[in-house]
Order: C-alpha cells, then structure tokens, then sequence
C-alpha cells in the first residue's frame, strides 16, 4: 500500500523570489515570510507583509546565522539557494526564541515500533536502516532501544506518511518531522513519539543517489530530535536542519555527541588504575583474614 509519489522540487515558491534588500518591499517576499514564520524564526504576527522590514531583516540574520551563511540581513542568492534545500519539518527556532538545550527522557531503556513502511526500497531494508541509526545514537550514550510490537505501548513510532500529515504538515520541501522528549514535546502531547518521513514528495533510497534520499542519514537526524536534541547550526553536523539529496551523512561528528552527552552522560567507566586498587583492597581483605584464622589456632 504505497502512497503515489508527486516528487517535488524543494521549497519551489522561493527558489523564484527575486533577491531583495532591507527595506524594500516585493509582494513575493511574503513566501520567504512564510518560510521565516513555519521554521520558527518569525512570530505570525508584527511585521509587514511582502516589506523587508526589521523584523524580518532580523529573522533572515537568525536563519543566516543558524545555516553558518554569512549574516547580511537581506534576502539574497546565498540564502535562496540555502532556503531551497529540502530540509527537516521540525522548527529551528520559536517565535524567534532558539529551544534552549531542550530536555531528555526519564528514562533510559526506550521502546519503539514500526507502523507503514516505504514501497521505494526492496523488502523491509528502510526499517533496517532506522535501527541502525538507532544503533550510532546508542553507542554513544547509555540508552538502549527494544523493538516492540505496536500494541506494547512503544515510545516511539516509526513510519511513512502522505505529506499533508495531520500532526505536522511535510508539504514543500521538508522530509521528515520527529517531536521532542515527552516532558518539553512541540507536537504531540502523548507516546508514542513520532518520527515520521514523507512518502508523497521524496525518494527515499538505501545509500547514494541521484535524487534520492538515504533512509538512515534522515532517521539518524530524526531520532536526534527525539532524544531532545534541537538543530545545530555546525555544517555537517547530523543535526544540522537541512540535507541534501544523493549524499549518505551515517555517523555523528563531535557536535552531536557532545550534545547528547549533555542530555545522557556517559556512565562511567573506571580507570585501570582504579581497577588495580579495587583489587589490591579485596586482596588486603582477604589476607588480614587468613592472618585472623591463624591467629586463632594453636
Ligand atoms: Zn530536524
Ligand atoms: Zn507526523
């Protein structure tokens, strides 16, 4: 049961909005507004509508700055061709506020499950990769993920939906959405979690190719989200909001495990020295008894 591709063109509507200047006014620009407001960068209300006026002149400086661009202000080519990459569904930021470093699960022994699969890849090979990126994000922190069945109460929920998805619209340009951790969710107040890829818009492919987008570089960048990382604005990061087609991005850089770490230290693992001197006290232990044993026989 596939849903019928209509593959798209990232974010389209701006890739023909001319480059336009602070202050200056150009009815397109209303879709970059649009844009600006959607990922967060630009509250709904209190700025002019197709004017690059100071409060959008301030969102485009965020959004330039969260994408390592260099900060202008202005609607330029730079930031079209950036704004015209697909990207993830999840907000960079709220009403122009960045999520501070957002919060973690209570626990550490997560569930999840997988609902519809893709028809774009042979056999169940999408659900592999999802596990395996579930797998990087284990080795690096002291989490553990079961794969339950969808009747066990799963945390979090894997699956493919149409791109007008009910709980965060995908249409245009965005690939995939996930929520934050239960106690700081942004949308949806119950378990299990979603993460959720777009099935419509995007191919959806295992590794490199043209036009295609591999499975677990998206699932890595998801799950990320879910364990409550925000985006990063480190290129290359896995965390870093937007992604490119035929490229496979399936390791964490130091950025994203330094802010997992954060969330879920490490536990820790004691030195060798200290291995040697646990044992020289259980050796200790065990001598001052046998002295005791001797000294009670004749
Ligand atoms: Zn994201
Ligand atoms: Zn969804």
């Amino acid at each position: 049961m596939g849903v019928k591709k209509k593959l798209i063109r990232a974010f389209q509507e701006i890739a023909e909005v001319r480059p336009t200047g602070k202050g200056r006014s150009n009815k397109e620009l209303k879709r970059v507004q649009d844009f600006l407001c959607r990922f967060g960068y630009l509250k709904k209300r209190g700025f002019k509508a197709g004017t690059l006026d100071k409060k959008t002149s301030e969102a485009l400086s965020h959004y330039q700055r969260a994408h390592g661009r260099r900060v202008t202000g202005d609607f330029n080519k730079a930031t079209r061709d950036q704004m015209t990459t697909s990207r993830c569904g999840f907000p960079d930021m709220n009403k122009g506020i960045e999520f501070s470093t957002t919060c973690a699960w209570d626990k550490t022994d997560l569930t999840f499950t997988f609902d519809v699969g893709t028809n774009d890849v042979a056999g169940q090979q999408e659900f592999d990769a999802v596990r395996s990126a579930f797998q990087s994000w284990a080795a690096v922190t002291p989490l553990t993920f079961r794969e339950v069945g969808l009747g066990d109460a799963p945390d979090i929920s894997i699956g493919w939906r149409p791109a007008n998805d009910p709980d965060l619209d995908m249409r245009g340009g965005t690939l995939a959405h996930a929520d934050f951790p239960p106690a700081c969710s942004v949308v949806t107040n119950s378990l299990p979690k979603p993460v959720h890829f777009d099935d419509t818009e995007h191919q959806w492919v295992i590794g490199r190719r043209p036009g295609g987008f591999d499975i677990e570089t998206v699932a890595l960048h998801e799950i990320g989200h879910i364990l409550g990382l925000a985006h990063s604005n480190v290129a290359g990061s896995v965390m870093f909001p937007s992604v490119s087609s035929n490229l496979t991005k399936r390791s964490l850089t130091a950025d994203d495990i330094s802010g997992i770490q954060n969330l879920y230290p490490p536990v820790a693992v004691p030195t060798t020295k200290e291995l040697l001197l646990q044992r020289l006290e259980t050796i200790e232990g065990e001598l001052a008894e046998v002295r005791n044993l001797v000294g009670t026989l004749p």
